[in-house]
């Protein structure tokens, strides 16, 4: 399983499917993808292969230059479409590795405050969450940010945002997270290797790490909270 991000100057879709294709040998059963495109959010969806998902973009292009993708190793709810990532609620998509532990308080907190689910996947409260604390006025990173306040387990995430061509959160506590530093272009990987043909400066998040990553800049803030210093590294991998 495997998550990537993409704020690019190309057409992302390939280039995300791409890159997921260098983080298969971690294993899934199912694979999707989220753009935002001229603001508006979108994703496609498919069980088993990558190949099936390609092949689903064919019939089905997703334009965007800016867009995030997942593997999934299901964890909970069986491997469908419906719970494949990138799950979207409202104006945010959400691709996640691991497990939110609390999920079940949350979605019973969710249920209770109106939200409805379609999936039956721990991951979903993170988008419904982040939904509910924009509806609430917050902007997307502080939305983002609330959100991973809540979460207890082990996590790679990522989101991106209805409206936002310019902006992923990415976050890190469990499960391993790098971000890729083109020129005008910035990556998200599970790892390096899943970035090796976009870029060899990588940041690798540390453990609570949270991340506001734009074309142009990357802050990292710790698990205090305290805004991080993180090294930009040149990695050699092959492409
Ligand atoms: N727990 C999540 C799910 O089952 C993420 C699984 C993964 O790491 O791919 O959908």
């Amino acid at each position: 399983c495997g998550i990537v991000g993409v704020l690019g100057n190309h057409e992302v879709a390939p280039i995300l499917v791409e890159a997921l294709k260098r983080l298969e040998y971690r294993g899934y059963d199912s694979a999707g993808i989220a753009t935002v495109n001229n603001g508006t959010l979108d994703r496609r969806r498919a069980v088993g292969k990558l190949v099936n998902l390609s092949d689903l973009l064919v019939h089905e292009p997703l334009a965007g230059k800016s867009g995030i993708g997942h593997t999934r190793w299901a964890t909970h709810g069986a491997p469908s479409v419906t719970n494949a990532h990138p799950h979207m609620a409202g104006p945010v998509a959400v691709v996640h590795n691991g497990i939110i532990e609390n999920f079940r308080e949350l979605r019973a907190e969710l249920a209770e405050a109106g939200f409805q689910f379609v999936t039956e996947t721990d991951t979903e409260t993170v988008a419904l969450l982040t939904q509910m604390y924009m509806n609430a006025g917050a902007g997307p990173v502080e939305a983002a940010y609330q959100t991973l306040d809540r979460l207890q387990g082990a996590f790679a995430l990522a989101f991106l945002f209805q409206g936002e061509n310019d902006l992923i959160v990415a976050a890190r506590k469990g499960s391993p997270l790098a971000i890729g530093h083109g020129h005008g272009e910035m990556f998200v990987g599970s790892d390096a290797i899943a970035l090796a043909p976009l870029t060899d400066r990588i940041t690798y998040l540390e453990e609570g790490d949270r991340a506001v990553v734009t074309r142009n800049s990357l802050e990292i803030h710790d698990a205090n909270g305290a805004l991080a210093n993180r090294a930009i590294k040149t990695i050699q991998i092959d492409a």
